[in-house]
């Protein structure tokens, strides 16, 4: 149902839209999940994030960057020096994090070509100092953003998209809360492809809407006893690790037979954290930002607590780890997320260490059928 078709149809009308602004609109792209949107909004700007998930652009990346690089960080670069990335195009600056090392160099040599700020993020979440040097931070970024736009950034204006994004993000939990049930109603690609065509939609109320939507549709389903039927028989999967930006790993799992219940990544469930109302909304903004648990934090225990519940909340059979080559966070983070789930939780773990390209396709299809056939015994 929600397929190619209607994530195309979704994507051209925003693209449409966006490209539509034209000179009226203050475009600031945005790489990653630590960016406050929110700051960016506040000051009349349009936040769009920025392609990331191909491998066409990637030998023309690997012209400035090394081959054995993240594809995530080479395909990012890609886009843009090849201006293939519309939004991109229409960006009057970008507002980047600094995360892991091969993203900050890249922004390095990106700066040629397009004007950025980087967010320079503290290494770890768990104490005082990072806090406060993390509201420095966005204080920068917020005086930026008005000097930029000539608007300022009240905390009435701040309130205000903070409610908005917090809207979407309780939209987006109520679709995911779908797999919750015991036979789940959506797989991880039609997820994807419902998350994945509405997050370049700069208008917050129709990109809940949309999300809402697609719950009432997906609901339908609760009367189709024959998906029922077929899905129950299916292993329920957690995805976790780098973000899922490319779908082979993804399509593989499903195509093997299982179904991929939940996703702890970047738009997924890592990143739908409520902002809180009642408290200043700057500090609301750097709690809930700094609190991502993503392997660029040390340590990054919270992510072994995120991962709990989710195996608990969505009654997950088994849990895949998917890293990008040379994603050294994710990677060594590995080790500590493929105890917790054997050790702690009994379940069976795999990792999956690929990138954008097509020719190591079999040789996963491979492994992962293995594992669901192993699968299959704890379950008869
Ligand atoms: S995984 Fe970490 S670095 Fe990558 S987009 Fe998410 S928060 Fe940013
Ligand atoms: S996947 Fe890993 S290496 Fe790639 S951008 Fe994200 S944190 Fe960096």
């Amino acid at each position: 149902m929600f397929d190619k078709i209607y994530k195309e149809k979704i994507e051209n009308r925003i693209l449409k839209d966006v490209m539509g602004l034209g000179e009226k609109a203050y475009i600031v792209g945005v790489y990653c999940a630590f960016t406050p949107k929110e700051i960016i909004a506040s000051a009349g700007a349009i936040p769009v994030p920025l392609c990331a998930g191909n491998n066409k652009p990637i030998p023309e990346a690997e012209a400035h960057l090394p081959s054995n690089l993240c594809p995530l960080i080479k395909s990012s670069y890609g886009y843009a020096i090849t201006d293939t990335c519309p939004y991109f195009h229409s960006t009057s600056f970008i507002v980047a994090d600094a995360t892991c090392d091969g993203k900050k160099k890249m922004f390095e040599l990106l700066k040629k070509i397009k004007p950025i700020h980087v967010l320079s993020l503290p290494q770890t979440s768990e104490t005082k100092e990072s806090f406060n040097y993390w509201m420095l931070e966005l204080f920068k970024l917020k005086n930026l953003l008005e000097e930029k736009t000539g608007n300022k950034i009240t905390d009435e204006s701040l309130s205000k998209q903070i409610k908005l994004y917090n809207n979407y993000r309780k939209a987006l939990n109520s679709l995911f809360s779908l797999n919750k049930e015991n036979i789940p109603l959506l797989y991880g690609r039609e997820i994807d492809a419902i998350t994945g065509a509405v997050t370049f939609d700069y208008n917050m109320e129709k990109r809940t809407q949309d999300i809402k939507l697609a719950i009432s549709k997906v609901k339908e389903r609760m009367n189709d006893f024959k998906f029922l039927e077929n899905m129950k028989q299916k292993p329920r999967i957690l995805l976790t690790g780098c973000p899922t930006t490319n779908k082979k790993v993804l399509d593989i799992i499903e195509d093997s037979g299982a179904v991929v219940v939940a996703m702890e990544n970047c738009g997924g469930l890592k990143t739908i954290n409520l902002v809180d109302e009642n408290i200043n909304p700057m500090k609301a903004l750097a709690e809930k930002y700094l609190k991502i648990p993503c392997a660029c934090m040390t340590p990054n225990t919270e992510r072994l607590n995120l991962i709990t519940n989710i195996i608990n909340d969505y009654k997950i059979d088994a849990v895949v780890e998917l890293i990008w080559h040379a994603c050294h966070t994710y990677n060594i983070e590995s080790y500590f997320v493929s105890e917790h789930v054997t050790n702690k939780h009994k379940k069976p773990y795999l990792k999956v260490v690929t990138d954008y390209m097509e020719n190591d396709k079999e040789q996963i299809k491979t492994r992962v059928e293995a594992f669901l056939e192993i699968l299959k015994f704890n379950f008869n």
